[in-house]
This record gives structure tokens, sequence and C-alpha cells, in this order.
């Protein structure tokens, strides 16, 4: 159920509604919009939405029958903007997040880190914990990688996100990261989800390889009910019969999604498509449907790559694409940065 407040609400009687549904046992979730506060009754059982009405200050109570409450763009109708290091997800902005696919060595990372941060790129991916298909591929470095990631990305001056795979990891990660990633495998890991509404940093929340919208906007519920707000989501391909790419982007999830929910909604066309040819163009059509930015991957030597080589952008491409967004920005009211 949603409450809407009056547009001169006091601060008692928003307070005031709070403790009604607190009472009734129900959560309160609190949006402040530029007109009007929203509040959000999630959880309890049954409430008489006339006995709220009735509460001073209540302008409109709204029953919602759909699946989405805090994700929802009746819960908060203005877009959630989400920054970090100076780069903004959502709004109106484009943010750019760019980096390898798996953090190697320290050098791979100080040399791919050097060149994209001297093309403006300020927040730097880099896997420490390697969701691979195969138990005998390449894990990761763990801690080792977040140590390395951690300090080339303070040298240039960008921001960290990473894959978080499991809830022990979680504190760990805390200390190196600026974002955390949930990756396509975990997006139904509820478990997982749950602790990561308990944390202040923003979430990447991957779609899943066969999630249903549905499915991967009841999943980002699961962080924000938590308590945190801070949600990106990825369309990152999604499993179909078609081979010749490795997943199928759903561009048209991008506009779908944005209808129902305030949250940004990034791409990742390196997984989505899985070859390198392929992810140029499909960045240029993520910035024409709407999307709020991209997380794209980029080896100083893709060939040497230990993960994900042949979908890695070489930094001079990266840079050809990031230039050209920046050209397509003003064009698609988008401020890439
Ligand atoms: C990744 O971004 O490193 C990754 C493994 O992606 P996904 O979870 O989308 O497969
Ligand atoms: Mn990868």
């Amino acid at each position: 159920m949603l409450i809407i407040m009056q547009q001169q609400a006091q601060e008692c009687q928003i307070d005031n509604v709070v403790k009604f549904i607190k009472d009734k046992g129900f959560d309160a979730h609190i949006s402040r919009g530029e007109v009007h506060t929203v509040i959000g009754a999630v959880g309890g059982k049954i409430i008489d939405p006339r006995d709220l009405e009735l509460l001073p200050g209540v302008e409109e109570v709204i029953k919602i029958t759909s699946p989405y409450k805090l994700v929802s763009r009746a819960f908060q109708p203005q877009d959630t903007v989400i920054e970090v290091n100076g780069v903004k997800f959502g709004g109106g902005n484009f943010g750019v997040i760019a980096g390898p696919c798996t953090i190697e060595t320290f050098e791979q990372m100080d040399k791919t880190a050097k060149q994209l941060s001297s093309y403006g790129v300020k927040v730097l991916r880099g896997g420490a914990y390697k969701p691979r298909t195969s138990p005998y591929a390449f894990q990761g470095l763990g801690v080792d990688g977040l140590k390395i990631i951690r300090e080339v990305a303070d040298k240039y001056s960008m921001a960290v996100t990473t894959e978080v795979m499991d809830i022990s990891q979680i504190e760990t990660m805390l200390d190196y990261v600026d974002i955390l990633q949930v990756g396509a495998r975990n997006m139904q890991n509820f478990t997982l989800l749950k602790e990561l509404g308990k944390v202040n940093i923003p979430i990447i929340l991957k779609r899943g390889l066969a999630a249903t919208v549905e499915e991967w906007l009841m999943s980002a519920e699961y962080i924000m009910s938590g308590g945190n707000r801070n949600v990106i989501l990825c369309e990152r391909g999604i499993r179909t019969f078609e081979k010749v790419t490795r997943n199928t982007l759903d561009i048209s999830a991008i506009p779908v999604v944005q209808k129902i929910s305030h949250l940004p909604v990034i791409v990742d066309p390196s997984h989505a498509t899985g070859l390198r040819d392929k992810v140029i163009p499909m960045s240029k059509a993520t910035i024409a449907a709407g999307g709020d930015g991209l997380i794209v991957e980029v080896h100083y030597n893709p060939e040497v790559a230990l993960c994900d080589g042949a979908q890695s952008l070489y930094p001079e491409d990266f840079k050809t694409l990031f230039d050209d967004l920046k050209l397509l920005g003003p064009i698609l009211k988008k401020k890439v940065n």
C-alpha cells in the first residue's frame, strides 16, 4: 500500500502515519519527492485504507496489486540517480564503467586502468571471485585481487566495482569496493540479496541467465526492502535458442523496466554478445534506447586475457566508443560521464 502525503504535510504527520502502519505490523519506507512524500507500507497483513485516509496530512492511499512496491514508479515517480566517484547513473545521466573481466596481475590492472583513466573513465571493473562454468577454469585471485584493484584504482582516482558471490565475502569487500556487483548466476540468491539490503553502497544487479523482467525486479525488491535503495539494474543478455551470440541482448528491457521502475538500467554488452565486434554497436543501441549506462570489458591486451578476451575491447576501440557516446549524448538527452 502506498500512502501519498499532502504537499504541505508536516513532519509530525508523516511520523504519525509511520507509527500507525508500524503498529499494524508493516514496515514503512519513505520516499521524499520534490512535491509529495510517499510512504510505502510493506509486509504487514491487513489495514483498512480508510483508516489511513483519515489521518492528518494524508492525501491518497493506493492499494498496490502489482508485485512491485519499492522498485515501482508509483512509490517513487522520479528517477533514482546513483552517483559514484562523480559518475552518475539515471535521471538523464549515462554512466560508464570499464575494465577487464578478471583481475590477473598488478601490471595487467595498472596498464588497463592507466589507459581507461586517461580517457576519463572513473569507475573500474574487475572480478576477484569469478563464477566460472568449469571448476577447472581460473577462479580469480580472491582477496589478493581486491587489494590489486583497490591500489590501482586509487593510483588513478577511480572507483571500484567487483562481483560478490557469497555473503561470506561482503564484509571484506566493503574495505576495497565502491559498488558491489551481483552476477547473473546469483540474481536469485535470496540470502545474498537480503544481506546486500543491509549495506550502504550501490549494488549492480545483473539480470539472471533466464530471468523474466518480473523476477529481476523482484530481486531488486529484496535488496531495497532490506533498506538499501541504491540498486542499478544491469541487462546482460538472456539465454535464447539463438547461438550466434553468447546471449541475446534484450534491449527492449530498458524501456520496459524504466516504465515500471525508477531504478537506473545499464547494459553489459560484453557478456550479452560475447564478441568484441558486437560490443560497440550494442553500446550505441543502449544509449539510443534510453539506457542509463554501460559496464564494458576492456583489457590492455585482450589476446593474453585469462578470461573473456574475445569479448574485451582494445583500449583504443573503447576510446572511440566513449567519444562517440559523448557525441550521441546531447542528441539523446543523456549526459555521458
Ligand atoms: C561479470 O560481469 O564478470 C560476469 C561474470 O557477468 P555475468 O554475471 O553477467 O555473467
Ligand atoms: Mn567476463
